[in-house]
């Protein structure tokens, strides 16, 4: 094998692409390999939930569970105790909720010292269009600047796919300066007039952010928020947090855990009745519910989306308390109004937006005039019709198919790349939140530092076991 096929290319710069980057470069083994990243929308590494620059937007996770490396569990908290707080007892600081803006700090120092320690990595700015198939397995990732960078191996870590526009009549709505597809990027902030209402469709954690950047921002007038069901993400306690990181024992284990998902659910329930809060319990379950997952049948995990996914939701991903004490106060005050309902129709009227929607339970339709429509819908995995042309393109192709969920990716060994021909890519590996259906719990830096390290474990023992490219059958 000559050098210039020593690369491996990683394709996203966020939390998951850049510290799978760092584990790579700090392998002896890998020292002669190049080690790109390629991003093109945000600043490496820190991807979607990081690029933030406002301090009203927290981690919903708590200091001492943030390290970024399964390896070093405490690597967070150390720098928190450094730069954050040095008078601080760690064991408190461990349970606070910092600015996501400070953990893009953390994120850029590891990445600043890495790059500065290995020249292996490399940063690409461009977006990878498509991937090709060349002789002997090797790859060549097309880029959007007309370059082609040559591939021994090859990581999607492509993260949150943007929020798919809804189904309405009339679709031409999308082009209208008053639709927000994408709602962080916050260019349409200079035009808000604060007197004008908006409506951000959905009632989750992105959906929130929004309404306090809008707050924030001097908005005045109802922040309407529409979702099927009007639920919004529970908060954390500080008690609950506590006990949570310590570890509590809500009786419910791998081996009891009903294999019916209903019923399992229904086990849930009672186990909340004998606890003091419902939070110990959702998090006693953390620690084996990927496991869980896997143990269940494609119907049960159908069944868990149909009826049970919404609800999880809201209580497994909770908002910090900070945040939620603002989003209630902003409730009290009138200026977040939820709406439970569907969308019907929306059509551009001057510079405002008429939204037609069907509330909940009722069979008329209702209006609302605003001047901004913020789409806070959630991630859609559908490979047809995702926002995002790499997996698109590599659908069309066969690189890619979906899973038997009919959405997301199918895989093998969890990460391994399976083409529509069933042939399994073992140089090709994906990760992050598109693995849902594989992983269940793939969406948070707790669970993906360690997608992140078995990755790197698994390129680093290909290369020391002088890799031979193989295919095989699915
Ligand atoms: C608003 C928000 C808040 C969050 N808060 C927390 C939190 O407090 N704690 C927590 O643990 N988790 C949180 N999360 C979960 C978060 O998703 C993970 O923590 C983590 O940031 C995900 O990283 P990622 O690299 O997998 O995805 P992303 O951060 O989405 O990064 C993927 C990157 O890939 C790039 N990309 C995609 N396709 C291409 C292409 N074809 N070519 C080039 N580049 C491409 C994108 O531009 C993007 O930068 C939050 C998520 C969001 C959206």
């Amino acid at each position: 094998m000559n050098n210039e096929n020593r690369n491996i290319v990683i394709i996203g710069g966020g939390f998951s692409g850049s510290t799978l980057a760092i584990n790579l470069a700090c392998d002896k083994s890998l020292a002669d390999y190049n080690i790109y990243i390629v991003e093109k929308n945000h600043e490496i590494p820190k991807g979607l939930a990081y690029s933030t620059n406002t301090n009203l937007h927290l981690l919903n996770v708590p200091v001492k569970n943030m390290s970024a490396f399964s390896d070093k569990p405490d690597d967070f908290l150390n720098y928190c105790h450094e730069k954050w707080d040095r008078r601080l007892d760690l064991k408190e600081l461990g349970n606070y909720y910092l600015p996501r803006a400070f953990y893009a700090d953390y994120l850029k120092d590891k990445m600043n010292y890495a790059k500065s320690q290995f020249a292996n990595i490399k940063i690409v700015q461009a977006q990878a269009k498509d991937i090709l198939v060349k002789a002997n397995q090797y790859y060549d990732v097309i880029l959007d600047n007309n370059e082609t960078l040559q591939a021994q191996f090859v990581v999607l870590a492509v993260g949150n796919i943007a929020y798919g526009n809804p189904r309405i009549a009339n679709s031409d709505y999308f082009k209208s300066p008053t639709y927000v597809q994408n709602p962080w990027n916050m260019r349409y902030l200079s035009s808000l007039d604060p007197n004008k209402p908006v409506l951000i469709m959905g009632t989750a954690q992105t959906a929130i952010d929004i309404a306090l950047v809008l707050n924030d921002h001097g908005l005045k007038a109802p922040i309407y928020m529409l979702s099927r069901h009007g639920y919004m993400s529970q908060p954390h306690t500080l008690a609950a947090t506590k006990v949570m990181c310590s570890g509590h024992d809500a009786g419910l284990n791998i081996d009891n855990l009903d294999r019916n998902i209903l019923k399992a659910f229904k086990q849930v329930r009672q186990a909340i009745k004998r606890n003091h809060d419902w939070r110990l319990v959702i998090d006693s379950l953390r620690s084996f519910t990927q496991k869980y997952w896997a143990s269940l049948d494609i119907s049960q995990k159908k069944r868990f989306a149909r009826h049970i996914q919404v609800i999880w939701d809201i209580h497994r991903h909770r908002l910090a308390m900070g945040v939620a004490n603002d989003v209630k106060r902003l409730l009290d005050a009138g200026q977040i109004k939820i709406l439970k309902g569907r969308i019907i129709n929306i059509e551009e009227e001057g510079l405002m937006a008429k939204v037609t929607y069907r509330r909940r339970g009722e069979n008329t339709n209702s209006q609302l005039d605003v001047s901004y429509v913020f789409n806070c819908t959630g991630p859609n995995f559908n490979l047809k019709t995702l926002d995002n042309e790499l997996l698109r393109n590599l659908n069309v192709s066969g690189f890619i198919c979906p899973h038997e969920f009919g959405v997301s990716v199918k895989t093998s060994n969890i990460y391994n790349i399976v083409d529509a021909s069933d042939k399994v890519l073992d140089n090709v590996y994906i990760m992050g939140s598109i693995l849902k259906p594989q992983l269940f719990e793939t969406v948070a830096v707790p669970e993906l530092r360690n997608e992140v390290k078995e990755i790197a474990d698994k390129i680093i023992s290909q290369v020391k076991n002088n890799y031979s490219v193989s295919i095989k059958k699915a």
